[in-house]
């Protein structure tokens, strides 16, 4: 299946299959938010209060929902084209997701004078910007996309410092992306192409480690093709309900967190 991102010509092959057409995916909706909350009107009103209705659609029992709540830090983008891209690609894998833009764009100055641009800070510090900023309702039901414009200076424009350095010694600790768990860091590409591989890298890491199987073409693997394969579709799928918060544990227990940043995988993190 032929797939472009906003007719730039960027054309990517996709694995994803009539996935669609095959509705055995809407009989498990175990996307960890619970149906109490998305059968509450008070609860939809809340977040399309926050994000506009026109890009929060509601959420659905039996629905497999997943919702990326994206940040904005300075400059830093997702082109539409890229949200729709990732939208279709993750619907036709049966996984209602929804890209929702949180309001609240910040001050790029301010950003890096309170938090820095470093993962720790950004993602599990206790005084860091997800513990500080982000919504306890929002914490437990969408995924946090943080996107930073990253240090300009050469070579590290669009990277992201990130501590785990002593321990990876990988790109001298700049990194373009890191997840841990139910949140995640990137990078602002200005290639679409950049935005959509690394957003979904980054995303896919909710559930998915690297893998080093050559014969993986998708963003987890070699990383030709903006997509994931239909074994890692379906593993995504059984662990969606990893988007529920459970601060202090998903870090140290996450399955890859540690064999992720080890010197032996050099892809980490790109
Ligand atoms: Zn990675």
């Amino acid at each position: 299946m032929l797939r472009s991102i906003g007719g730039l010509g960027v054309t990517m092959v996709g694995s994803a299959s009539a996935y669609r057409h095959d509705r055995t995916y809407e009989d498990h909706s175990d996307d960890g938010i619970p149906v109490e909350l998305k059968r509450s009107e008070a609860f939809h009103d809340r977040l399309a209060d926050l994000f506009g209705s026109e890009s929060f659609e509601g959420l659905k029992p039996g629905r497999m929902d997943f919702l990326v709540d994206a940040r904005y830090v300075g400059d830093a983008t997702v082109d539409d084209a890229v949200k729709r891209y990732l939208e279709e690609l993750f619907r036709d894998n049966g996984i209602y997701m929804q890209w929702v833009d949180h309001p609240d764009r910040m001050d790029e100055r301010q950003f890096l004078a309170e938090y820095g641009n470093d993962a720790h800070s950004i993602l599990w510090s206790k005084r860091g910007f997800y513990a500080r900023e982000v919504e306890s309702y929002l914490k437990d039901i969408a995924l946090q996309l943080v996107v930073v414009p990253g240090r300009r200076e050469p070579p590290y424009e669009g990277r992201i410092y990130s501590e785990l350095d002593d321990i990876v010694g990988l790109n001298n600790g700049w990194l373009n992306g890191v997840n841990t768990g139910n949140r995640a860091v990137m990078g602002h590409r200005e290639s679409r192409r950049e935005q959509a591989r690394l957003s979904l890298h980054e995303i896919a890491h909710l559930v998915l480690c690297h893998d080093d199987d050559p014969t993986n073409s998708g963003v987890m693997g070699v990383q030709e093709e903006v997509d994931l394969t239909p074994a890692e579709w379906s593993q995504f799928r059984d662990g969606l309900d990893g988007v529920r918060d459970t601060t202090g544990y998903d870090i140290a227990l996450r399955r890859c967190s540690w064999e992720e940043y080890t010197p032996s995988r050099p892809t980490c993190c790109e």
